[in-house]
């Protein structure tokens, strides 16, 4: 952990569910794809508020994965994981009205000091809501994993994105909410990590997961000073 490690980079980079849109956004296709599978069979639809207690049992580590968990729980059997995903990417898409309220703030108060990047784990419809939403006039690096072909945790998005900002790693903050996908491979790769707590985030991250990150904030409100103050 250490702020001075964020100051003034040439890259920012961000993920988009969490600190830009809600992560409920994923959940309500989740949900509605594993309802869609059990119509399909006669079955009637998965009580909401328990689906949505696997996915808080997931962000606070007591789930491996919420795909794995909803098609034990709901569908009868974890190998269903890979249908439940192809059932929910044609569902997930990111409304009007579910962009996070200080997105736009921090981006403009960044805007001009450094290259904007996107670096997430989505589908390439979500280009088209950044810009509906107004984000995307900032962003010149789109690291959409189904654009470039590449997922987090994999360095190969982080490095691609690096080569497109035309930075090294030491130069770059990543900012994201998840550990696993954004904390740990930006922070061995050797980028700045910001690790926002909102969405898919766990409730109350155990101190050894938080000292890998070098500033946990609870949104992106004041970041734009923390990074150019
Ligand atoms: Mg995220």
């Amino acid at each position: 952990m250490s702020i001075a490690r964020l100051r003034r980079p040439r890259a920012v980079f961000i993920d988009v569910g969490g600190p830009l849109y809600d992560d409920d956004n994923y959940l309500a296709a989740a949900m509605s794809a594993v309802n869609g599978l059990r119509a399909r069979e006669g079955r009637p639809p998965a009580p909401a508020a328990e689906m949505r207690a696997l996915y808080d049992a997931v962000r606070n580590g007591e789930e491996p994965s919420i795909r794995t968990a909803l098609a034990r729980e709901f569908l009868g059997d974890p190998a269903r994981r890979g249908e439940l995903h192809s059932a929910t990417r044609p569902l997930w898409v990111h409304p009007p009205g579910t962009l996070a309220p200080d997105a736009l703030p921090f981006l403009r108060g960044i805007a001009g000091s450094a290259v904007v990047g996107i670096l997430a784990n989505q589908e390439a419809g979500v280009v088209d809501a950044l810009r509906r939403d107004g984000v995307g006039d900032y962003v010149s690096v789109w690291g959409v994993s189904a654009l470039v072909g590449h997922e987090k945790p994999s360095a190969e998005l982080f490095d691609w994105c690096l080569a497109e900002a035309g930075v090294g790693a030491e130069e770059a903050v990543h900012i994201g909410n998840r550990f696993d996908n954004d904390v740990r491979p930006a922070h061995d790769l050797g980028l700045g990590t910001v690790w926002v707590l909102r969405g898919e985030a766990p409730d109350d991250p155990s101190p050894s997961e938080r000292a890998v990150a070098d500033l946990v904030v609870p949104d992106l409100v004041g970041l734009d000073r923390v990074l150019f103050a």
